[in-house]
């Protein structure tokens, strides 16, 4: 493994040999391992450090982090710390463990271990490879599943007949993995994994565990392509027993997908999208609102997310209607767009892609949306108004006003309020 070591960036190299030396003095042994050792190997970019220490890994990242004045996350509960260097360079490291499953798709009982006792419990061949870093064993490769055969074999293969029933969130992660690197899932793994579905796995399995690896497929380059996969494969009803892939929510994953480009090459100073809620707001458009709203609590969404999953949901005909009309003032755009998140609006976008709903959308993310006023509280003090909620009123009057173009400089901006507070008896004087 030295020559793959070695074409790793010379600061990787001298980190690689400063974790065995911290692991040295400690009497610990650290290897290299799981996907980073994959990424080596298949030469893919990947400056996510993991590691295994046979020893206290906690004892070991305190170190390692004390001795770079590193940024230090622990989960004691799970035996692994992550360390953070710099900008882009990060280490995860476990402790070596050994895993049991009590029962079918429950959390395994856990027991401090040697590297190969960490390799067994891991989900597939080719995340099953270590690579020695300690001392005079420096470079060498851990391979007791063969996963570097696989690897030139592009073959996702589980480790054991019982990998998907002890833990069926590797369903997902074989679909992830065998898009991602172009590799399919050999045929014994392919004939467990479609038996772990008819036994209904993923509907057992602790939900959140399947959201996170669910998440994690969407944030994977074309999501569209892994999705059309799972469903041959798994079906959706793991997410809600009436979602299927049909020609509708299919086609809207695909504009959606169009609808993110535009977005990401548009206004890529903009805040970066969730595009994964997109994907995941699309694919359950079949749905109604109470079995989103089902969905959404089942996998513990967070708030933030739910909220921008239900807004898309409550868009009914008449805000589209209303959204289309071409003679629309800006203002109003502003206001019907404005309460609503940037992910919900591509995918209005995307579904309703009238020409009234297309111009007003992207002139809201081009004009509208960034458009600032110039007066503040401080310009109505001085204008003797009272402080209280009319300021909240006075500064959206003078905000509509100018998006309708009525208004332009400060001086606009102070004459309207000037006239505001002469004609509009609300608007108290201090
Ligand atoms: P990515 O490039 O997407 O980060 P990764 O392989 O590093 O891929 P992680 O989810 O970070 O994926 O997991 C790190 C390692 O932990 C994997 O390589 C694998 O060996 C192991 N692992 C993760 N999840 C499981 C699982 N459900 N069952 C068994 N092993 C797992």
């Amino acid at each position: 493994m030295k020559k793959y070591l070695k074409k790793l960036p010379k600061e990787v190299q001298d980190f690689i040999h400063l974790i065995a030396e911290v692991a040295a003095l400690r009497g610990m042994r650290v290897y290299l391992i799981g996907g980073f050792v994959r990424d080596l190997m298949l030469g893919a970019k990947n400056l996510d450090l993991d590691i295994v220490v046979e020893g206290d890994g906690i004892i070991f990242a305190e170190d390692l982090a004390g001795r770079l004045k590193a940024r230090l996350i622990k989960h004691r509960r799970f035996a692994t710390a992550t360390v953070i260097i710099g900008h882009n360079l990060k280490v995860d490291i476990a402790t070596a463990r050994s895993e049991t499953y009590p029962e079918p798709a429950a959390l395994p009982l856990v027991e401090p271990g040697c590297v190969n006792e960490d390799l067994k419990r891991r989900d597939f061949t080719i995340n099953a490879m270590a690579i020695d870093i300690n001392g005079s064993s420096y470079g060498s490769l851990v391979d007791i599943f063969a996963g570097k055969n696989d690897l030139a074999k592009k073959k996702i293969r589980i480790l054991h007949d019982l990998s998907f029933i002890d833990d069926p969130t590797r369903i997902l992660r074989a679909v992830r993995f065998e898009k991602r690197y172009n590799f399919r899932i050999e045929p014994r793994t392919l004939k467990l994994l479609k038996a772990a579905v008819r036994k209904k796995m993923l509907e057992i399995v602790q939900p959140q565990r399947v959201r996170d690896e669910l998440i994690l497929l969407l944030k994977e380059n074309d999501p569209i392509c892994r999705l059309k996969r799972l469903h041959n494969l798994v079906g959706f009803s793991f997410i809600n027993r009436r979602l299927k892939l049909t020609k509708s929510n299919y086609q809207l994953l695909k504009s959606a997908e169009g609808e993110i480009s535009w977005y990401n090459r548009v206004h890529s100073r903009r805040r970066p999208l969730d595009s994964w809620l997109i994907y995941f707001m699309a694919l359950l458009d079949p749905l109604s609102v109470a079995d989103t709203q089902e969905v959404c609590a089942k996998f513990v969404l967070r708030k933030g997310e739910e909220k921008r999953i239900l807004s898309y949901k409550k868009i009914d005909k008449k805000f589209i209607s209303e959204l289309s009309n071409l003679r629309l003032k800006p203002s109003r755009i502003f206001q019907l767009l404005e309460p609503l998140s940037y992910e919900t609006i591509l995918l209005i976008k995307a579904k309703y892609g009238s020409p009234g709903v297309r111009k007003h959308i992207e002139e809201f993310l081009k004009i509208y949306n960034g458009m600032r006023i110039y007066i503040s509280g401080h310009h109505l003090q001085s204008l003797g108004i009272e402080p209280g909620p009319v300021y909240q009123e006075i500064f959206t009057k003078v905000l509509e006003a100018k998006l309708n173009g009525l208004v332009k400089t400060e001086q606009e901006e102070l004459a309207l309020i000037k006239e505001l507070t002469k004609t509009e008896t609300g608007y108290g004087k201090a």
